[in-house]
Parts: C-alpha cells; sequence; structure tokens
C-alpha cells in the first residue's frame, strides 16, 4: 500500500507547493493594493495643503490691486490739497482722504492675516512633506520586497507546473480520484503520515487495531477523524511527505 501511496505523495507536494504558491499569489496584490492606497492618500493630504495655499495666494490678487488704487487716490488727493481755496473743499478732500486710509488699513491688515496663513500653511506642508518622503521610502522598499515575493512564486508554479500533470499520470486512477475528492477543503493535504498511532493531519490517534492494520500495510487506510489516507513511515529520513504535513499543520 506504501508503495502505491508513494507517487501520491509526491504529487501531494507538488501539488501542495503550486497550491501555496498560488495562494500567495492572491494574497500579495491585496496588499501591494493596500501599500499603494496609503501613498495615494498621504499624497492627496500633500494636494489639498497646495490647494489651500493656492486658494489664499488667489485672495492676494485683488487686495493688492485694491490697495494699490487706493494709494492712487491718496496721491491724487495729496496733489490737490496745495491747491484748494476754501474750508469746505478741504474738509471735504480731508474726509476722503480719511476714508482711504482706513482702508488702506484695512487692505494691510487682510494682507498680513493672509500671508501669514500662508506661512503656516508652508510650514504644514513641509511638515508633511518630510514625514511622506521618509514613509514613502519605507512603502516603497514594503512594496518591492512583495513584488519581488510575487516573482519568486510565480517562478515557484511555472516550475511545478507540468510536474503536476506527468505525476497524476503515473498514479493510479482510481487511487487519484480518491485522493482529488479527500484534497477539497483539507488545504490540499490528502495523504499524512500517521506516527506513532497519531495522524499528522488532525493530530488525533487512530484506534490501535487501525493502527495495526495500517502497519500490515496491506490496504487503505482513512484516519477516522479526519478522513486523510494514512501511512506509516518506515525508513526513517526519506519522509519528505512527513515534513510537508508538520509543515501544514503549523497554519
Ligand atoms: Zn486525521
Amino acid at each position: 500500500m506504501k508503495d502505491l501511496l508513494q507517487g501520491l505523495i509526491a504529487l501531494q507536494n507538488v501539488e501542495l507547493e503550486i497550491f501555496k504558491a498560488e495562494e500567495g499569489l492572491k494574497e500579495l496584490p491585496k496588499e501591494i493594493d493596500e501599500i499603494e492606497s496609503i501613498i495615494r492618500a498621504r499624497k492627496g493630504s500633500l494636494d489639498a495643503v497646495d490647494e489651500e495655499i493656492a486658494l489664499l495666494e488667489e485672495k492676494k490678487g485683488p487686495l493688492e490691486a485694491e490697495l494699490k488704487e487706493n494709494q492712487e487716490i491718496l496721491d491724487a488727493a495729496d496733489a490737490r490739497i496745495k491747491r484748494i481755496k476754501t474750508n469746505k473743499e478741504y474738509l471735504a478732500l480731508q474726509r476722503e482722504i480719511d476714508l482711504a486710509k482706513k482702508r488702506k488699513g484695512d487692505i494691510e491688515e487682510q494682507l498680513l492675516g493672509i500671508m501669514d496663513k500662508i506661512e503656516k500653511k508652508g510650514a504644514d506642508k513641509e511638515r508633511i512633506q518630510k514625514s511622506f518622503d521618509a514613509d514613502k521610502v519605507i512603502l516603497d522598499e514594503k512594496k518591492d520586497k512583495l513584488l519581488a515575493q510575487m516573482r519568486e512564486l510565480e517562478t515557484v508554479v511555472a516550475e511545478y507546473k507540468g510536474k503536476d500533470e506527468k505525476l497524476r499520470a503515473s498514479v493510479d486512477p482510481s487511487l487519484l480520484s480518491k485522493y482529488d475528492r479527500i484534497k477539497q477543503g483539507k488545504k490540499g493535504l490528502a495523504v499524512v503520515e500517521c506516527h506513532h498511532g497519531v495522524c499528522r493531519g488532525c493530530h488525533m490517534h487512530i484506534p490501535p487495531q487501525l493502527y495495526n492494520e495500517l502497519v500490515r500495510g496491506d490496504k487503505m487506510i482513512i484516519c477516522p477523524t479526519c478522513q486523510r489516507m494514512l501511512y506509516v513511515e518506515d525508513e526513517p529520513g526519506k519522509g519528505k511527505a512527513e515534513e510537508k504535513s508538520k509543515e501544514e499543520s503549523k497554519k
């Protein structure tokens, strides 16, 4: 029986490698997407500060124009005041000058307020940019690592694909269909070692009577708990499938 199972164990090892690689290839792009969306969000908050600064800059233009206009009014009034004859005219012009001066003060105050805000936003931007630059190095590194992992997994799949078909062809068809049925929902692990009476698939003891039958090796023994096909490793150090099942059971 062990000999019959040997081909199946080899097939299972190959299929497990493919299975693990394909699982990784499904998961890794999600992790990469996550990193990319973090970078996009961070970039977005930088763009938002830029936009706020641009809006403030836009507000400056009309005020500066008004300030210039106001200065022209004051300059013209200065020129006129020397030629004034009556007290009435003088008072009217003085009122005009006072108004223009007050407006000038208002505009200057507004401009100062805007420039103050721009300066603060600029400092914000610098701070955000600095932390973004530092984090982006880490995020890019992470992403590169994930991409490298994906390439590795793709190599594994390419390496093992084809091998599985060859092994399938060499296994007894009825055994193969049994194996295919069992591995469904068992993370691809259908054949496991039974070590000192303990199933490596589910870590449960199998009844002693069953274990004896398994050791005798004249018929197929299924674990009563997890329904996997069992085998006993007779030669130490020959157990590739044992390593596999150990790896699997750690998950
Ligand atoms: Zn079991």
